[in-house]
């Protein structure tokens, strides 16, 4: 028998990897380590079974102290950053925190060499951690597995000529805005200051500019991207396939390391919450249909009118940006709510950026079980108050769960938003679909017991309103990635044709598809 390098290898590795070779082992050690690692047989024969893993051993031997195992200062800090109770009980073998670019390219080139050679068994599969705000297990962190925590990667710079602001994804946008409040400077990102930037911008993102700027992943202008085995390459106009598919695209193509974003000059503009009782609602309703099917739409509106569900009973708590600068309080295109009376509470001042995100974020504490699911549909104040009505029927089998929090939103994504960028997006919307409606429905409670119930309330409430959205012909197969529920398929909402491209990018740049057999949390292609 002819001996191969595979064959060499086998020599050097543990047993547990000598029975699980696969068919292209050969392709996976002819991959050079990226520059500065140690020989891949050395990494290899480092890769012992113990307890923490074969993989997290590897790692260990690549990245050190970086390498953090249970009850370590590390991996209880990571775990404690996670937003959502169930993402904070998952218990990888090992978190990585890696510091630099050529860290997370380390950590990828060895647990894209040894998934593929252990054929993807649990304890080399992997998650990459932005803020950790998605709510379901393991969208970004990795049961018995390796979860890597980019929470290192905080730069905020600004470049020269103030056009760019180059971002890390393990920022909050808490960190970001402060930074650029002071220099009268925006970018498109988060609203609420705790969340993440990693998964926000790559799954999509609504934010207060996206009147005037689109999505928040239309305003990438590069990113710094580590794609599988460790390479690293930015990702621009240049490589149109790539920077449409990282459009969207989530956790599928490989682990973004920065994000150059386009800044535009701002400053302190108005805004705040509104709160209003119930019987408010056939007028908030008229004014959610005036403002969002408005021709032209306002472009330095932003609105998410919420029905809030706490302590027994519901009540309207509307969030109104109005981004123009100089401030400009009480537009008349916020006037339909404004009138609206009586006002259990206002908020409404002029304020900076980071002060409004900030505000938002007390409505969210983390540490709660969590749920969020989500659909879109066309502009209609019927159907809007029938999904209400669905959201109430929901609740009523669970309103006695123990710390629950319940509350629908309903955002305008008019044309002006979808259009700005759609042929350089993944996300397939377009003019087509008209003035459309984003709605999330999302639940704390405290209970693991509780867990099934909430989750029996939630699918049946999207059945009653997808069926409502249908009956009324305002279907719409756009389902937001960062709003989705485990069950739902955001991919397939993009549509066919963005779902084959996503696929095709995926073999061009991943032929072993490592971000799809090794990275399992979350959305898959
Ligand atoms: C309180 C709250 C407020 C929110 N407000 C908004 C809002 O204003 N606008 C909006 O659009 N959405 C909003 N969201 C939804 C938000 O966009 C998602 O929860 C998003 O996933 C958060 O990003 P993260 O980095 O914190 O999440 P994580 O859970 O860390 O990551 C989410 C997904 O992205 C992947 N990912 C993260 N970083 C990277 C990376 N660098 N490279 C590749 N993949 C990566 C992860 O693997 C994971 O699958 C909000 C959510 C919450 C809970």
């Amino acid at each position: 028998m002819k001996l191969t390098k595979s064959h060499a290898l086998l020599a050097l590795m543990p047993i547990s990897f000598v029975v699980s070779l696969p068919q292209n082992t050969e392709r996976a050690v002819a991959v050079a380590p990226p520059q500065g690692l140690p020989p891949l047989n050395d990494i290899i024969a480092n890769a012992k079974s113990r307890p923490g893993g074969a993989c997290c051993a590897a790692l260990s031997y690549v990245l050190g102290p970086k390498v953090g195992y249970p009850l370590s200062v590390s991996y209880i800090g990571t775990s404690a950053s996670f937003w959502s109770q169930q993402e904070q009980s998952v218990t990888p073998n090992c978190v990585v925190q890696p510091l630099t670019t050529q860290d997370v390219s380390a950590a990828i080139f060895v647990l894209s060499v040894l998934s593929n050679q252990t054929r993807f068994s649990n304890e080399c599969k992997f998650a990459v951690k932005g803020g950790g705000h998605t709510p379901q297990r393991g969208a970004a962190n990795q049961a018995a597995g390796v979860t890597i925590d980019l929470a290192a990667f905080k730069q905020v710079k600004v470049s020269p000529d103030r056009k760019t602001t180059s971002i890390g994804p393990g920022s909050r946008w808490g960190d970001i805005y402060p930074q650029l409040d002071a220099q009268n400077l925006a970018i498109s990102g988060g609203r609420v200051a705790p969340v993440g930037v990693g998964g926000l911008v790559t799954g999509g993102g609504v934010s207060f500019f996206s009147g005037r700027y689109g999505l928040v992943c239309d305003n990438v202008l590069n990113y710094e991207l580590v794609l599988p085995y460790g390479k690293v390459i930015n990702v621009n106009a240049s490589t149109p396939d790539l920077f449409k598919a990282l459009k969207g695209g989530s956790n599928n193509f490989g682990v973004v390391t920065r994000f150059d974003m386009r800044t535009f000059d701002s400053g302190k503009f108005w805004g705040g919450f509104v709160v209003y009782p119930l019987s408010t609602m056939p007028q908030q309703v008229a004014a959610f249909v005036g403002l969002a099917g408005a021709q032209p739409y306002d472009p330095y509106a932003a609105l998410i009118h919420s029905y809030a569900y706490t302590t027994g009973s519901w009540s309207i708590a509307n969030n109104y940006e109005y981004t123009r600068v100089p401030a400009q309080p009480y537009p008349p295109t916020f006037k339909p709510f404004t009138d609206i009376k009586p006002q259990l509470l206002n908020t409404m001042r002029v304020s900076g950026l980071t002060d409004f995100t900030v505000e938002i974020a007390a409505t969210s504490p983390a540490g709660k079980r969590q749920l969020f699911i989500t659909l879109t549909h066309g502009l209609s104040g019927p159907l809007i108050t029938e999904i209400y009505r669905a959201a109430d029927t929901a609740l009523q089998p669970i309103k006695l769960a123990l710390g629950l929090t319940y509350s629908i939103s309903f955002q305008p994504l008019p044309t002006e938003i979808t259009t700005k960028a759609s042929n350089t997006n993944s996300l397939g919307l377009d003019a087509s679909d008209g003035n459309l409606v984003l709605v999330l429905l999302g639940i704390q409670w405290t209970l693991a017991t509780d867990d099934a119930a909430i989750t029996s309330a939630a699918n049946g409430w999207l059945v009653a309103a997808k069926a409502a959205a249908a009956k009324a012909g305002l279907s719409n197969e756009y389902v937001y990635l960062n709003y989705a529920a485990s069950g739902q398929d955001p991919i397939t909402g993009y549509g066919a044709a963005n779902k084959a491209n996503l696929r095709s990018v995926s073999k061009k740049y991943d032929p072993d598809q490592i971000f799809q057999k090794a990275v399992p949390g979350a959305f898959k292609l």
